[in-house]
């Protein structure tokens, strides 16, 4: 009996032990950073037959986490350089106008930071609008997946400079190994698309979904871009996407949704 007791104290003690370094991992600061906006005349590019014709406004945002002494951005937008073109530039073959009115390094500075405070880049997928500031952080560690990484870009070229220091992902990843920040394979939009799994200590999980649906419409009726790379995993990466926010009681936080992106918290308010 006496064995058994001290036993069983001695696991409490283990146990409670153990949970002293998870309860002060974990995200402490969630930012929702404003990394571009994008005009289109004819929304109907991304919901094929639908509202053609129909011009639209998207959003483009980053997002920099901070975990313990440990930040990470989530995508880096449009490049910095377009805001020095306050009228922005057509994109698309015209089809689309991209501006930025503040830049991503001016948002980080705002936030005392310095570009080299960021350890860590997680990009959605390899679109313009998510990597053009890849670069300002050349020092930090690239997660995305070997299928995106090696998808050939125009004319063949490397869609990162060889350089760059990068971790090519085959699936899901665990960015600091408890489960708070977790990057989810989501292809389909292209080759290595992914998606990221936050589960925030009082917001409770957010899925950021990249483009894996460009706004609340596509998403609630599935609709799949013509230009995606691959439709029938773009409705599977759809349906995991649909499988987390239910096992996980999340909330879907659409990249591109401009109505969503304005109702939510701007630097400096954060989510935590
Ligand atoms: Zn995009």
């Amino acid at each position: 009996m006496r064995l058994a007791y001290l036993i069983a104290i001695a696991a409490l003690a283990a146990a409670l032990l153990g949970l002293q370094p998870a309860a002060a991992a974990g995200v402490d600061k969630l930012y929702v950073l404003d990394c571009g906006h994008i005009y289109a005349t004819d929304q109907s590019r991304w919901s094929p037959g639908v509202n053609v014709g129909v011009p639209i406004e998207l959003s483009d945002n980053c997002y920099l986490i901070q975990h313990g002494q440990d930040w990470f951005l989530w995508d880096t937008g449009l490049a910095d350089v377009l805001a020095t073109q306050p009228d922005g530039v057509k994109a698309a073959g015209g089809a689309l106008l991209v501006k930025r009115t503040k830049t991503l390094m001016a948002q980080i500075e705002a936030l005392a930071l310095k570009p080299t405070d960021i350890k860590s880049i997680g990009i959605s997928h390899t679109h313009p609008d998510h990597i053009g500031n890849v670069e300002e952080f050349p020092q930090a560690m690239l997660y995305v997946q070997k299928a995106e990484y090696e998808w050939p870009g125009e004319d063949g070229k490397p869609r990162f400079k060889p350089e760059h220091p990068v971790t090519k992902l085959e699936g899901d990843h665990d960015v600091f190994g408890d489960g708070s920040v977790v990057i989810i394979s989501t292809p389909g939009h292209t080759p290595g698309h992914q998606s990221l799994l936050v589960r925030l200590p009082h917001t409770g999980a957010v899925v950021l979904s990249g483009d894996a649906a460009h706004f609340q419409d596509n998403w609630d009726n599935r609709r799949v871009p013509p230009f995606n790379f691959n439709k029938e995993e773009s409705l599977a990466s759809m349906q995991r996407i649909a499988d987390i926010l239910a096992k996980e009681h999340a909330e879907l936080w659409i990249n591109h949704d401009k109505p969503q992106t304005d109702a939510q918290r701007k630097p400096p308010e954060f989510y935590d």
